[in-house]
């Protein structure tokens, strides 16, 4: 039996958390083969971002993933060290070594293929094997780079080892107990779920419950991973990430509430109204690899209109930069800037078949005074960007107004 488990940053984020988590793993392994992945200790990855920063403003990605994947390198090989202390075998590796191949994409690559050899290798030889998290490598050769897969990419990480070793379990231990109807750091009624579908934790995820990488969530629903979330300093049963099953029909039709305050939004001022003009901007973007959210064109007067979307803050400069010659190209007016936004999104596969949940959404916003700045939607999800101030209040409306509290 294979059983992958991953912890993350805060679990490990001293000596005493690394030793607790060592005699976690250890335990483990008594009854199944375990390959352990984990995450930088504490806010290691933030601390080294901010160092380089002081050091260069607009870092290059190559340098800033060899710098953040040994956060985690470290963590590794910590990690195996308190193994051995305890007195097991264990072998730590980096996401290279562990045979991870990615694209070649500074600071968000995709996982290509997995080579899981040396860590069958090394299984075999009846050792624990320690990963480090949130990393990869682009080749096989000499002439590879190391990669990383986004921030929170250490779950993703743990999925796709699962999927590639064909393991028995995959289990993401953190620092809440599950996955929960709202961030419970947030709203205090917030209530653990028992299980969550793929699809639906896919939305939370991408909408900002940063409880799992959705990436992670894409990999386990496209290999059929189960992922169990669960808290890394308890034994509580967690909550299951699967298929959507019969009785998830007769629960709530949403499931649960996210948010992200994490974003800014940019409006292009002054767009000519033309066939090709969005293309030429979002072309631009996309060829930088950064991501967009909740677009939206205004009515255009006397031929011109203004475009805002959202980005995440970590993607803010480099939009600004991917943007200026573009800019200048189709002759917008200017580029302004709002950090004070926030998303606040419900999510629910019973919100395909219910009508009148967008209705319901407005309404407990409007009786909070919280204006709607725009709205997205899914099959699944609707999403309101609001004032990043409102952003708690505006959960704690939705959650009453949608029952969450509620079995
Ligand atoms: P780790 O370091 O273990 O990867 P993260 O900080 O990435 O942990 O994710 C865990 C955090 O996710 C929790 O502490 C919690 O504040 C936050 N979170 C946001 N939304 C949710 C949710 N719906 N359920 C549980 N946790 C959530
Ligand atoms: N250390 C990385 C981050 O902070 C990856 C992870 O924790 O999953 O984003
Ligand atoms: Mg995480």
């Amino acid at each position: 039996m294979i059983i992958v488990q991953k912890y993350g940053g805060s679990s490990v984020a001293n000596p005493d958390k690394m030793k607790a988590v060592a005699a976690r793993i250890a335990e483990t392994s008594k009854k199944a083969c375990v390959v352990a992945v984990v995450s930088a200790m504490g806010d290691t990855t933030d601390e080294l971002i901010a160092l380089a920063k002081q050091i260069n403003p607009m870092p290059d990605g190559r340098e800033m993933d060899k710098l953040l994947a040994t956060g985690e390198q470290a963590s590794s090989a910590l990690m195996a060290l308190a193994l051995q202390a305890a007195g097991n075998t264990a072998v730590s590796l980096t996401g290279g070594q562990a045979g991870i191949i990615t694209e070649k994409v500074p600071s968000k690559a995709r996982i290509r293929k997995i080579d899981a050899r040396r860590i069958k290798q090394e299984l075999d030889s009846g050792k624990i094997v320690v990963v480090a998290g949130f990393q990869g490598i682009t080749d096989n050769v000499s002439s590879a780079d190391i990669t990383t897969l986004g921030r929170g990419g250490s779950d993703t990480t743990a999925v796709a080892l699962a999927a590639a070793l064909n393991a028995d379990k995959c289990e993401i231990y953190t620092d809440v107990d599950g996955v929960f109807t709202a961030d419970p750091r947030v709203e205090p009624d917030a209530r653990k779920l028992d299980s969550i579908s793929y699809e639906e934790m896919l939305e939370l995820a991408g909408q900002g419950a940063r409880v799992m990488h959705s990436r992670a969530v894409e990999v386990g629903e496209l290999y059929g991973v189960e992922i169990l979330v669960a808290n890394s300093s308890k034994q509580t049963p967690g909550t299951l990430i699967k298929k959507e099953d019969a009785n998830m029909e007769i629960r709530n039709p949403v499931r649960g509430i996210a948010h992200d305050t994490d974003i800014a939004r940019l409006t292009i001022v002054g767009v000519p109204d033309r066939p090709g003009i969005a293309y030429k901007i979002f072309h631009g973007l996309a060829e930088a690899n950064i991501s967009v959210d909740v677009i939206v064109q205004n009515v255009s007067e006397a031929g011109v209109t203004d475009l805002s979307f959202t980005v995440t803050n970590a993607d803010l400069d480099k939009t600004r930069h991917a943007l200026g010659p573009v800019l200048k190209e189709i002759g917008a007016k200017d580029l302004v800037t709002d950090p004070n936004v926030a998303k606040i999104s419900i999510v629910g596969s019973g919100i395909r078949s219910h009508p009148g949940y967008a209705d319901r959404m407005f309404g407990a916003l409007a009786e909070e005074s919280i204006n709607i700045l725009s709205i997205t939607t899914s099959e699944i999800r609707i999403t309101c960007l609001i004032d990043k101030e409102k952003v708690k209040q505006g959960i704690r409306a939705l959650h009453k107004a949608f029952e969450l509290e509620k079995v």
